[in-house]
C-alpha cells in the first residue's frame, strides 16, 4: 500500500481511507498479519496491530529488495483508440514502466476532449496505482497529460537516450533492439524514452523528426505488433536483458 503519512517514533502508522477499507474489508486481514507499506520509494514490511475503520501497523526488521527496473523506461505512445491507453497503463506498470506519455501523433484518430482530460487522467493514475500495488512496486508510474508532437520533442533532453520503434527498421536485416540499448546502457544510461506510433503507425515525417532530434530507430522483431503490444514487448525485453 502506498501511504503518504509518516511513521511515528515507535515506527507505527495509522492507515485510513481506501487503503484501510481494502485491508479490512477486501483482504479481510487480521491482527498479526503482514502488509507492505511503501513510502518515498521504500518498501517496509509491517505487522498489523489492529484492524477497524483505521488500520494500525508497525514496521518489522524485514526489508525487501527494490522491485524497480535498473533503467527508468518512459513510454510515449501515439494516442490510441478506445481503452488501449488504460491497458498500456495497467500492463506497463506491471512490467516496470516508469512513466507514460501519450502524444497526439499524425495518425491518432482519437482527439482528447479538453473537458474530459481531468477525468481521464484521474482514471489512468488510479489504474497505475492499483497495478503498482498489485505488482508490489515501490513507485507508481507518472502518467503525463497528452502532449503535442512538439512538446514531445522538447522532452528529449530529459533522457539519456531516446528510441523510436519503427516498423520500417523491422524490414530486412536489423540489429536487435536490445543490442542497441546495451550499447547506450554501457555508458551509464539510466533513463530512456521509448516512442511508439498509434494503430496507423508513425508517419515517415514523424520518424525523421525524431531521428533528427537524436532518437535511435529500432525494430521490435520481424512481426508487426499492435500499438498496445509493442510497448509491452519492449518492457518485457528490457526486463529480460537487464534484470
Ligand atoms: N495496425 C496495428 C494496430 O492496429 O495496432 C499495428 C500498429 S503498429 C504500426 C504501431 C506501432 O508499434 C508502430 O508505429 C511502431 O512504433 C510499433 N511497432 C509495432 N511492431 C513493430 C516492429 N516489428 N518493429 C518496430 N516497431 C513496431
Amino acid at each position: 500500500y502506498f501511504v503518504d503519512d509518516p511513521f511515528n517514533e515507535q515506527k507505527q502508522l495509522t492507515i485510513v481511507g481506501e487503503a484501510a477499507r481494502h485491508i479490512s474489508k477486501v483482504m479481510r486481514m487480521q491482527k498479526g498479519e503482514h502488509i507492505i507499506v511503501v513510502q518515498d520509494g521504500i518498501a517496509y514490511v509491517c505487522t498489523i496491530l489492529s484492524v477497524g475503520q483505521e488500520v494500525i501497523v508497525e514496521q518489522t526488521e524485514e526489508t525487501i529488495p527494490s522491485p524497480e527496473m535498473p533503467i527508468q523506461v518512459d513510454i510515449a505512445c501515439g494516442l490510441p483508440k478506445g481503452d488501449k491507453l488504460e491497458f498500456i497503463a495497467q500492463k506497463g506498470t506491471e512490467l516496470g514502466m516508469h512513466g507514460l506519455i501519450p502524444f497526439a501523433a499524425e495518425r491518432s484518430i482519437v482527439k482528447w476532449d479538453h473537458q474530459k482530460i481531468g477525468r481521464k487522467m484521474e482514471r489512468l493514475s488510479k489504474i497505475a496505482q492499483e497495478a503498482a500495488e498489485q505488482s508490489h512496486r515501490t513507485f507508481v508510474p507518472i502518467i503525463s497529460p497528452p502532449l503535442s508532437f512538439q512538446q514531445l520533442l522538447e522532452k528529449f533532453p530529459d533522457y539519456d537516450a531516446v528510441f523510436v520503434a519503427d516498423e520500417e527498421e523491422a524490414k530486412g536485416e536489423h540489429t536487435r533492439f536490445a543490442d542497441k540499448l546495451k550499447k547506450v546502457y554501457d555508458k551509464e544510461s539510466k533513463s530512456i524514452l521509448f516512442i511508439f506510433g498509434p494503430e496507423g503507425g508513425l508517419s515517415r515525417k514523424e520518424v525523421e523528426a525524431f531521428k533528427e532530434k537524436g532518437a535511435i530507430p529500432v525494430a521490435l522483431g520481424p512481426r508487426i505488433l499492435r500499438a498496445e503490444t509493442a510497448p509491452l514487448y519492449v518492457l518485457s525485453a528490457i526486463s529480460y536483458e537487464f534484470e
